[in-house]
C-alpha cells in the first residue's frame, strides 16, 4: 500500500494491521459454534467515517487533518474505543483497534461494542490553542457519529484527561445539553471518575498478579521491563514497584533506561516531565544505563510489558524476545506471525484483549456515573475494578485450561461467543430456521 493510500484509507488492497488482526478469528471459528451470519458480519467493520478538520494554526494558515471513527461491531451496546493522535494514525490501524474493542468489551462482559477514532497529526508540533482547536473540531466532525447510546469515546496514544473535557465541551455546546456520558477519561471536575487515570496501567497489573498467583510466583523475585512509559506503561510500572516487583527497565520512543537494582519508577517518571527519560536507580551505587530504544524487547527479565503500539514484536524481532512472559498492555503489540513463534518457545502471553481492559472497564463506570448522577468514591471504583477484572478473567484462565487454548485464543473465544451469541439472538439463519 502507497504511503499516500495508508494515510487517506483509499487503499482497496487488504489492509495489514485488520488482516492481521483477523487472521486470528479463524483459529476461534474451529473451536466455537459460530453461525455463518454472524462469521459474515464479523469480517466487515459496521460503519466508518472519514472526515476533514481544518484547523486555524497560531500563525493564521489553515491546515486539513485527517480523522477517523470507526464502529466495528454494535451487536451488544454502544460502540466504545478511544480517539489516538498520532502521525501514523490511518483508516486501517483504527478499524483493527475497533476491533480488538469489540473483542475486549464482550470478553469482560461490558455491555458495548467496538469503536476507535483517531486524528494523523504530530501532537508534539502543535501548540497547546491548535491542540484544543483540532480536539474540538474532531467532534464537529464525528457529532451524529457519538452519543451517551451510540458510540462513547474516551483518551487513547497522545489524547488525555484535557483533550476529552475539550471534546465533552464541544459536544454539549453543539447539543445545548448537559450530556457527560458523550465521552469517557474526563477530568473528574467534568464528570470524569476517580481512578480512571491509573485504570488501565493497575488492571493489568491486577491480571499480572493472577498470573502469579495460579504460578506461584512471588512479585518480590520478579524482574520486569516496560516499553513504553505514557499513561498506561507509567501507571502499570508505578503500581507494580509499590508491590514489590522489580521493575529493571522503562523506555520511550527516544531510549530505554536500565538498571540491575530496580528502578526507582517515580523518579524517572519526574525526569521524563521535565524533558527526557534519565535512569534513576533504586541502588545508591548503581549509576543505571541509557540503551537504545529497543534494546528493552530483548532484555533478559521475567516479565515484558508492552505498553507502546501495535507491531513492537514482530517476524523480525521475535527471536531476540528473552522473557519467558509478555503482558500485553498497548493494543496489538506482537504481530500473529510472532505470536505463533512466541508459542513453539512456550513464551506465556498474557494478551491486550484482557490485560488492557482495566481503562474501558473503568470508563463503563464513568458512563454508569454519568447516567446516574450517583459519583462513586476512588475505594468503591478500585474495588469494582478488582472484582470485574478477577471474576471475568478467572473464567477465561479456566476456559484456556479445559479448552488447551493459550491465554489469547481463551479471551477471543470468550468475546466471540458473546457476541455472536447475541448477533443470533438479534436473528439469523438458524433462528428462522430453528437449526440451532
Ligand atoms: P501514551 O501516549 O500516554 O504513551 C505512549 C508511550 O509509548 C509514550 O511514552 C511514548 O514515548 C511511547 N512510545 C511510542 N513509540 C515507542 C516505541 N517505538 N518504543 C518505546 N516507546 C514508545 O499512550 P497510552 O495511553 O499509555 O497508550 C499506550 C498503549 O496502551 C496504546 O497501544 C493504547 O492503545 C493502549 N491502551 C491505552 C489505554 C488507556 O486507557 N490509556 C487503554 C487500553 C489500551
Amino acid at each position: 500500500m502507497s504511503a499516500e493510500d495508508k494515510a487517506n484509507g483509499t487503499s482497496t488492497e487488504v489492509p495489514a494491521v485488520l488482516a492481521d488482526a483477523q487472521s486470528r478469528l479463524e483459529n476461534i471459528y474451529q473451536r466455537l459454534d459460530v453461525s455463518d451470519d454472524a462469521r459474515q458480519r464479523l469480517a466487515h467493520p459496521h460503519r466508518l467515517l472519514q472526515f476533514s478538520i481544518p484547523v486555524r494554526m497560531d500563525d493564521g494558515s489553515l491546515r486539513v487533518f485527517q480523522g477517523w471513527r470507526v464502529h466495528y461491531d454494535i451487536t451488544r451496546g454502544p460502540a466504545k474505543g478511544g480517539i489516538r493522535f498520532h502521525p501514523d494514525v490511518n483508516a486501517d490501524e483504527v478499524t483493527a483497534l475497533s476491533f480488538w474493542m469489540s473483542i475486549k468489551c464482550a470478553a469482560v462482559d461490558l455491555p458495548y461494542g467496538g469503536g476507535k477514532g483517531g486524528v494523523q497529526c504530530n501532537p508534539k508540533e502543535l501548540s497547546r490553542m491548535e491542540l484544543e482547536r483540532l480536539s474540538r473540531g474532531y467532534i464537529r466532525g464525528v457529532y451524529e457519529f457519538v452519543g451517551p447510546d451510540i458510540d462513547i469515546p474516551a483518551p487513547d496514544v497522545n489524547t488525555d484527561a484535557t483533550v476529552m473535557g475539550w471534546m465533552e465541551d464541544e459536544h454539549n455546546s453543539i447539543a445545548r445539553r448537559q450530556l457527560p456520558g458523550v465521552i469517557t477519561g474526563k477530568p473528574v471536575g467534568l464528570g470524569g471518575s476517580q481512578g480512571r487515570v491509573e485504570a488501565t496501567g493497575e488492571g493489568a497489573l491486577q491480571v499480572l498478579n493472577i498470573w502469579a498467583d495460579k504460578h506461584k510466583k512471588k512479585p518480590k523475585k520478579l524482574t520486569v521491563a516496560v516499553q513504553g512509559f505514557g499513561n498506561a506503561g507509567y501507571h502499570f510500572a508505578r503500581a507494580a514497584e509499590a508491590q514489590g516487583y522489580q521493575v529493571v527497565a522503562v523506555s520511550d520512543s527516544r531510549c530505554t533506561v536500565y538498571s540491575a537494582d530496580g528502578l526507582d519508577v517515580e523518579a524517572v517518571h519526574e525526569g521524563k516531565k521535565k524533558g527526557s527519560l534519565k535512569p534513576h536507580c533504586k541502588g545508591k551505587k548503581d549509576q543505571g544505563k541509557i540503551l537504545e530504544r529497543d534494546d528493552v524487547l530483548a532484555l533478559d527479565v521475567d516479565i515484558l510489558v508492552l505498553a507502546a503500539l501495535e507491531n513492537a514484536i514482530h517476524e523480525d524481532n521475535v527471536a531476540d524476545v528473552k522473557a519467558p512472559v509478555i503482558l500485553e498492555i498497548a493494543n496489538g503489540p506482537v504481530s500473529s506471525k510472532a505470536d505463533a513463534k512466541l508459542e513453539e518457545r512456550n513464551i506465556t502471553v498474557i494478551p491486550d484483549v484482557l490485560a488492557n481492559t482495566g481503562g474501558v472497564i473503568v470508563s463503563y463506570f464513568e458512563w454508569i456515573q454519568n447516567r446516574t448522577g450517583d459519583y462513586w468514591a476512588a475505594d468503591k471504583v478500585s474495588e469494582r475494578l478488582e472484582q470485574r477484572i478477577r471474576e471475568q478473567a478467572e473464567l477465561i484462565f479456566q476456559l484456556s485450561i479445559d479448552e488447551k487454548v493459550n491465554l489469547r485464543t481463551a479471551t477471543y473465544m470468550q468475546g466471540i461467543r458473546r457476541i455472536t451469541e447475541a448477533m443470533d439472538n438479534r436473528g439469523s439463519q438458524r433462528y428462522f430456521t430453528g437449526d440451532q
